[in-house]
């Protein structure tokens, strides 16, 4: 067993909205690895970490983390853990009054799972999955060899929900590229619509140095979604999700877009089908700022090739 079992094990990443939540690694890295835009665990050799281990970190976050109120377990794809019903259970025992419990999660592995083992881990505690479905356009899903259709992810979605989670899925605005913003929009909603699910974070694709999606870039294989398409492209999304109860988030950095040295777009946020309104009216006005500056106007990518972002 490597000596770095023995020690504190932080996930390296966590959704936006767990930054105040106790971390729990429970995996290291992704069994899949290979989605193409994907940097996050690209050097990680994927490992599950034995129940007793677990447990150890467990009662050592107990001290570190004596005010959260809730918990994150990390890494990318948690439901692989055969033990994972009796991992839940002990972080609910240690921590009695946490009140919510998450996961990511990826659609094939929730797909492969037994309908027992999943109400198994609902009932034990863990409440909510975060799976990225990326988009809902079969071909961009193989652009980005996401290793799944959309079909299946909608009934991943489905089952998921059927357990008793919550779940949060994940969509790269700019997935399609220059080429296929378009179909990526109204295929992305059209799956979301048939999930139902409570929650839909919205991402920006950004392109790092290092993953094959970098090499198909330069190759010419891939044109990046200029600004004025992909803000088109985020309004077609919205304009075509028709959800009772869902809450759409835009909470991450890579959403933004500047004009000179200021952002004048930082995302579309809100309640559907309440807030579907106030997002369009951003979205337009957004959309009528870049159709009459003369200034520059920049994404993440382009603010990560000048270097005013590094960490994403
Ligand atoms: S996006 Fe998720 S499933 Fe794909 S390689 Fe990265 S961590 Fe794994």
């Amino acid at each position: 067993m490597h000596e770095y079992l023995s020690e504190y094990d932080f996930p390296p990443y966590r959704p936006p909205n767990e930054a105040n939540s106790a971390l729990i690694r429970i995996t290291r890295g992704c069994p899949w690895n290979r989605c193409e835009f994907c940097f996050m665990y690209r050097d990680t050799k994927f490992q599950t970490k034995p129940l007793e281990e677990v447990k150890k970190d467990v009662k050592k976050a107990r001290q570190i983390y004596r005010a959260a109120q809730s918990i994150f377990l990390g890494d990318s794809d948690n439901l692989v853990h055969k033990e994972l019903p009796e991992i839940v259970a002990f972080i609910r025992k240690i921590f009695p009054d946490i009140r919510r419990v998450t996961a990511y999660a990826r659609a094939k592995t929730i797909l492969s799972r037994k309908m027992e083992f999943l109400t198994a881990v609902r009932k034990a505690g863990l409440d909510r999955l975060h799976i990225g479905l990326e988009s809902g356009d079969p071909i961009v899903l193989e652009w980005l060899c996401k290793g799944v259709t959309p079909e299946e992810v909608i009934e991943a979605g489905r089952k998921a929900k059927e357990a008793g989670f919550e779940v949060n899925f994940y969509v790269i605005s700019g997935a399609g590229g220059k080429m296929r913003w378009k179909e990526h929009a109204l295929n992305s909603a059209r799956v979301l619509n048939k999930i139902k699910p409570d929650f839909i974070r919205l991402r920006s694709l950004t392109i790092k140095e290092g993953t094959p999606f970098k090499e198909k870039l330069e190759k010419g294989e891939f044109v990046i979604t200029p600004p004025l398409e992909r803000l088109k492209e985020v309004q077609l999304f919205v304009k075509n999700l028709d959800l009772e109860r869902c809450f759409l988030a835009s909470d991450h950095m890579t959403n933004f877009l500047w004009a000179g040295n200021a952002f004048f777009y930082r995302g579309v946020a809100g309640d559907l089908p309440r807030d579907k309104k106030v997002m369009l009216k951003t979205l337009r006005k957004a959309l009528d700022f870049i159709e009459s500056t003369e200034l520059e106007v920049k994404d993440s990518n382009q603010l990560l090739k000048e270097g005013f972002i590094t960490a994403l």
